[in-house]
């Protein structure tokens, strides 16, 4: 098959004109009309669109906070909440969103509190389910800062569902995960208390 590239002022790559030309595949197999006025330039855009989201695949998230790690002898729960993210269900390609909630108890070392956030889009800007994208998390707190316990707790609306009308509109669906210090229920009590304030 010849790629008819769509003809675009920008520079943009050869991935991001393939992408495109996909997408006014599907644009013209959904019945619409490819060529009118308001939909020339959607390829394109849903094109960029996608890369952006998915531009997560590019970046070693463990990099992101290897780029940050400090000494420091601080033995409490250090909270982040409340942490918006916005990712694409592996199963629709559409969006779940919401707020990300992470705590860890330091083992020598923190992380600057900046970069929790930009591992959460890291993880969050790939194809993902929410119970992946929670462990991921964890994981790459665990593993880098080598904590004496990480939890992660992602409430999160999934427009896959909420689209298809298979649950109430704007329901919540929670995940949570966590490694040693938050095995003690109390512990989870505490930092469960501090994010729902
Ligand atoms: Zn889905």
């Amino acid at each position: 098959m010849i790629m008819q590239h769509i003809i675009s002022p920008d520079n943009s790559s050869p991935k991001t004109h393939e992408l495109a030309f996909h997408y006014k595949k599907i644009i013209e197999l959904l019945g619409e009309d490819a060529d009118r006025e308001g939909l020339q330039k959607t390829p394109l855009r849903v094109a960029k669109a996608m890369e952006f989201f998915t531009q997560g695949y590019e970046i070693d998230p463990q990099d992101i906070l290897r780029e940050a790690i400090f000494k420091e002898d601080y033995r409490q729960m250090v909270i982040v909440k409340d942490i918006d993210f916005y990712s694409l269900c592996e199963h629709h390609l559409l969006p779940f969103f919401g707020k990300a909630h992470v705590a860890y108890i330091p083992n020598g070392y923190i992380t600057g509190l900046s970069k929790i956030p930009r591992i959460i889009d890291c993880f969050a800007r790939r194809l993902q389910v929410q119970e992946r994208l929670t462990t991921q998390i964890k994981d790459c707190l665990q593993d880098t800062l080598n904590p004496l316990g990480v939890m992660v707790v992602i409430e999160a609306q999934h427009m896959c569902m909420q689209m298809r009308g298979i649950e109430k509109q704007n329901s919540i669906t929670t995940t949570s995960d966590f490694t040693g210090a938050f095995e003690h229920a109390k512990t989870r009590e505490e930092f469960i208390a501090l994010i729902k304030r």
